[in-house]
């Protein structure tokens, strides 16, 4: 690996960078028929630093059609498993050999600082597809217990076209999640990164195809939600479409879905994730430090931020004196910096509503306990500081909205049963935390908690081993771990009477 980068290295490379801007389909990069581009903002500027294809729905139809294509001919989804491990594997090192360049993309693209680029995100995209390479030639198929007249198979069988929609806040990662399951299981896969961070995904898709991918087997269509992401869920050529976005987007997918094929969909939205934190929990400093990254990691941008701090009265000052104390070490910086832990918020639109909640905030009768300011307006970028909000109501909409800025609500309860009761009482249901000592206490709360991953005395902990979604208004289907492979695959009875 070369030498650790200083901050005039990065922005030095980042100067001489001409990054591809077009859709990939059928293996080779193409501009959108219309000739339509739209500009690429460096949020940590302000400034354009490249154009991407606007891709609408002739676009679509083009790269749904090379995906149609490819899987008839089954030029990959007739391979053996073995064959699409080893090209998967390889397009996985290939992520892994690119690493600055595609981490430098994805600072410049999104705001995220730099050493979280290259040490979080790219490692983690490669892992996944890893991941799923070695898995796809160790899973075996059922024969059902039928008796001795018949043999009945049960097999499972890739669905054909997968679209992908995918968000902005980890624009590799959030592809990856679908890539290695849709692609390790046979699919053809057309993919729309977000409008606001495409460039990474762009440039892997040529990784693939040097990696061994037939041409058509992955395409990459970046454009606008409402004309190229709609476009991708209303065909009738797209088998299963996989979102990863907001709530409101998630329901108007599955509109979309009803209104053309009935497409198989899974969603993967929204959250407003609480952390309660109760007072016999002994290490209260440990308790604080995880809240505070669970909200301020990726400048909250994140769908399981723990957004809702719900502690217990005795440990309130403790635990909120230290979040504070984490949060003035992470003041917003140049996200080319490697020393920075809190970077630029992905646009303007973002960032002022983050502001707008914050307002919202202190209108409804919430202490802004720290920060609470927009910063580094100078740089003509979109910095928010870490915030937090003190003695939030339940009811208040910073307590039941998701904000997707480092913004933390403190709510403060007396018994166990009441912090369930709160934690439960909004409409999402992706992620929840609980820190005790007890542990009868951490298990019913586990239990009663109505999310789709629960952290005990930790936050965010993470592997490619376990499944991740939500419950609720989070979305449904599961994204990471085997269960991936049931939103990608048909099962398929196969009864053979022998009798
Ligand atoms: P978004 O819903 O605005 O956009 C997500 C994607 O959908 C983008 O590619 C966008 O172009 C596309 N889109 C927008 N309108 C569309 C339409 N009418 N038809 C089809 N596609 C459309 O969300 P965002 O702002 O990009 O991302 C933030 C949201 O994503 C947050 O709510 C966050 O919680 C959620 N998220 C969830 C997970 C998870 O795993 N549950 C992970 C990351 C982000």
């Amino acid at each position: 690996m070369s030498a650790a980068k200083s901050t005039i290295d990065w922005h030095a490379r980042a100067a001489q960078l001409a990054p591809e801007g077009r859709a990939f389909i059928d293996g080779a990069y193409v501009g959108a028929l219309s000739g339509e581009q739209f500009d690429n903002v460096n949020p940590a500027t302000g400034k354009v630093f490249g154009r991407v294809a606007a891709g609408d729905t002739a676009d679509i139809e083009r790269a749904v059609a090379s995906a149609k294509a490819a899987f008839r001919k089954g030029v990959w989804s007739q391979t053996k498993p073995s064959h699409r491990k080893k090209v998967l594997a390889a397009f996985a090192q290939a992520i892994l050999a690119h690493r600055e360049e595609l981490a430098l993309l994805e600072t410049l693209d999104m705001g995220k600082p730099i050493s979280d680029s290259l040490k979080v995100d790219v490692p983690a995209a490669a892992r996944c597809i890893q991941w799923y390479a070695e898995a796809i030639d160790k899973i075996y198929d059922e024969v059902a217990p039928t008796g001795p007249d018949a043999l009945a198979l049960i097999t499972r069988e890739p669905m054909g076209v997968v679209g992908a929609i995918v968000p902005w806040n980890f624009p590799l990662v959030m592809a990856a999640w679908k890539i290695g399951p849709v692609l390790a299981a046979g699919n053809s896969l057309v993919l729309k990164p977000s409008e606001k961070s495409p460039l990474s995904v762009i440039r892997i898709a040529q990784l693939a195809i040097e990696a061994g991918l037939p041409p058509g087997v992955f395409n990459v269509v970046p454009g606008f939600g409402h004309t190229a992401g709609k476009a991708l869920a209303l065909s009738m050529d797209v088998d299963a479409i996989a979102f990863t976005g907001s709530t409101a987007t998630g329901k108007l997918v599955m509109q979309y879905a009803a209104q053309s094929n009935m497409k198989r969909v899974s969603l993967e939205c929204g959250g407003k994730s609480p952390n309660i934190v109760l007072a016999d929990y002994p290490d209260l400093e440990r308790a604080a430090t995880a809240a505070a990254y669970a909200i301020f990691f990726n400048q909250g941008e994140m769908c399981s931020a723990g957004s809702r701090l719900l502690v217990q009265r005795a440990a309130r000052e403790a635990v909120l004196e230290r979040v504070q104390a984490i949060g003035r070490t992470m003041q917003p910086g140049d996200p080319l910096d490697p020393a920075t832990t809190l970077g630029a918020i992905v646009d303007e639109v973002q960032m002022k509503r983050v502001l707008g909640y914050i307002d919202a905030g202190r209108k409804e009768g919430a202490k802004v306990a720290f920060g609470g300011q927009r910063a580094r307006e100078d740089s003509g970028g979109y910095f928010v500081e870490p915030t937090v909000f003190d003695g939030v109501g339940r009811d208040m909409r910073i307590a039941r909205e998701e904000i997707f800025g480092p913004v933390l609500a403190t709510i403060t309860f007396d018994t166990v049963e009441e912090a369930v009761e709160i934690a439960n009482d909004v409409d999402y249901g992706l992620a929840a935390a609980v820190w005790t000592r007890d542990v009868r206490t951490a298990h019913r709360v586990a239990r009663a908690l109505r999310a789709g991953v629960v952290y005990v005395n930790c936050y965010d902990a993470d592997d490619i081993t376990v499944p991740f979604g939500g419950f609720k208004q989070s979305g449904f289907g599961r994204d990471k771990s085997l269960h991936a492979f049931d939103k990608y695959t048909e099962l398929k009875t196969t009864w053979l009477d022998l009798s």
